[in-house]
């Protein structure tokens, strides 16, 4: 006789002093790895345990016990490893554990099964609280819970809603390959280390909002529902979104948002299909940014998204923002989101500008189109500058008038409309003041100066050119339709 957890879970039972067992499904069990039911769904009189019933008193005290005394576990005395070995244990329907909210606790709820509402809300774990492959059978709080060094949630897997509100995860949160059949919501919580929620399966609402991650968020993988919100999220370090491997469920996003989101880390997002609307609006990345590989939805926002990074530490790092730029930019393109897709292409030119192998004349003119035209974006800075450029080249044309011929202000009012006249007729007439017929060269300031004020007067001429064109490039990538 004895308890048939050695034979169903793989390591003897550590409940060695019982010497009841209650037969259920075929088999001896002891008080506490009695299951709830077998799997055709037949019920062991645990499912119906009340407060008041013996066993249920019992199995209380002995299991709070566990938890009040924490065995030493380490290996060596460096270490400090207490656990309550609490493997595979089966908790009644709503199982409070508020009593030990003056107590931290040190669980191995490995392969346990909890009940109906389950709630650990507010209590203090130690490190390692283990929840490896543990199942919930229907709602789960931990709200307000404070998680000592690692947090192992590994293959957890909750029945329904499970509430992480305002945790606090002190270092490493570990919740690969989790599944959530409802609602999970980390709103507010704190990540201070790691947190891995690879490969994790996610109900239909899912929320993050106000979550802030102090290490690297690992997503890659996990599958979302038809809501998921990072809004206003912090990640402080990498945050991976990839899809990760080829199962079509896992690549999908359904209906996720960023929205004011802050990205201090790398963000990759490789070969992920939005398939609905996805917002960034508000998002700050300051760092690289990946999207290769990605299926856009035409209701994809990156309205007043910041990309503040625009040099890598080397050429190599700079070159691939230049590419993560691009495919964003082809992206937009093809949406024909024509304003996303100049912000893109501005910062990819931004990448390139700055590349080492460059040549000097080619980043001289990137240069001047950046500071003229924002990379052809603002339809107003040209026009500025052509007013601007008015004004100065009119000032060379006095100045050149005075040191040459000073005896020309002499002429009462003529040579301040001479000036006019030279300065417009440039932007009217370009290099007309080579022609002997214009009026320019019938300027005596021209005359007197025949060589001189031409080459300006051109240089003028060749500057409003190149702001005009710029303007009508601008102008017609703001209302090109195609
Ligand atoms: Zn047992």
């Amino acid at each position: 006789m004895g308890c048939a957890c050695e034979a169903v879970h793989g390591f003897p039972c550590q409940f060695l002093d019982e010497t009841e067992f209650h037969a259920f499904d075929g088999r001896e069990w002891c008080l506490f790895h009695l299951p709830l039911e077998d799997a055709e769904g037949n019920k062991s009189p645990k499912d119906s345990w009340e407060r008041s019933v013996p066993d249920w008193q019992r199995f209380r005290n002995v299991v709070f016990d566990s938890l009040r005394h924490p065995q030493d576990k380490s290996p060596n005395r460096w270490i400090e490893h207490r656990i309550s070995d609490l493997r595979a244990v089966v908790f009644p329907h709503r199982f409070g554990f508020g009593l030990l909210h003056d107590t931290i606790l040190y669980p191995d709820f490995s392969y346990a099964t909890f009940g109906v509402s389950t709630i650990f809300s507010t209590l203090k774990f130690g490190d390692w609280a283990m929840f490896l492959e543990a199942k919930f059978a229907e709602e789960a709080r931990f709200s307000g819970t404070s998680f000592g060094n690692w947090a192992w949630f590994a293959g957890a897997r909750f029945g329904e809603d499970a509430w992480f509100r305002n945790a606090h995860f002190n270092d490493s949160a570990q919740f690969e390959s989790v599944f959530f059949e409802g609602l999970a919501s980390f709103s507010e919580a704190i990540f201070d280390g790691n947190a891995s929620f690879g490969k994790a399966t996610f109900g239909s609402v899912t929320s993050f909002e106000k979550a802030t991650f102090g290490g690297n968020a690992t997503f890659t993988g996990a599958a979302f529902g038809d809501k998921a919100s990072f809004m206003n999220a912090n990640f402080g370090r990498l945050a991976a979104f990839e899809a990760g491997g080829a199962d079509e469920r896992r690549g999908l996003f359904r209906g996720i948002d960023f929205q004011q989101a802050e990205f201090h880390g790398p963000v990759n997002f490789e070969n992920r299909r939005f398939t609905s609307a996805t917002s960034f609006e508000q998002a700050v990345f300051h760092d690289i940014a990946q999207f290769h590989g990605c299926t856009f939805h035409q209701d994809m926002s990156f309205h007043q998204t910041d990309f503040l990074k625009k040099k890598g530490k080397n050429d190599g790092e700079t070159a691939k923002l230049e590419r993560a730029y691009r495919t964003l930019k082809l992206a937009m393109e093809n949406l024909r989101a024509r304003n996303e897709e100049a912000r893109f292409f501005a910062l990819e030119m931004e990448c390139h500008r700055q590349l080492g192998d460059v040549p000097r004349l080619e980043r001289a003119f990137a240069s001047l189109y950046k500071q003229v035209s924002e990379y052809g974006q603002s339809i107003s800075r040209p026009l500025v500058y052509l007013f601007v450029s008015l004004g100065a080249f009119a000032l060379l044309y006095w100045i050149t008038g005075m040191l040459t011929n000073p005896w020309l202000l002499l002429v009462q009012g003529q040579f301040l409309y001479d000036l006019a006249i030279l300065t417009l007729e440039q932007l009217v007439k370009p290099f007309s003041v080579w022609t002997r017929s214009s009026s320019s060269a019938q300027l005596s300031l021209v005359k007197s100066n025949p060589l001189l004020v031409p080459i300006f007067a051109s240089f003028q001429s060749a500057f409003n050119l190149s702001l005009i064109a710029v303007f009508l490039l601008a102008l017609r990538r703001r209302f090109k339709m195609d």
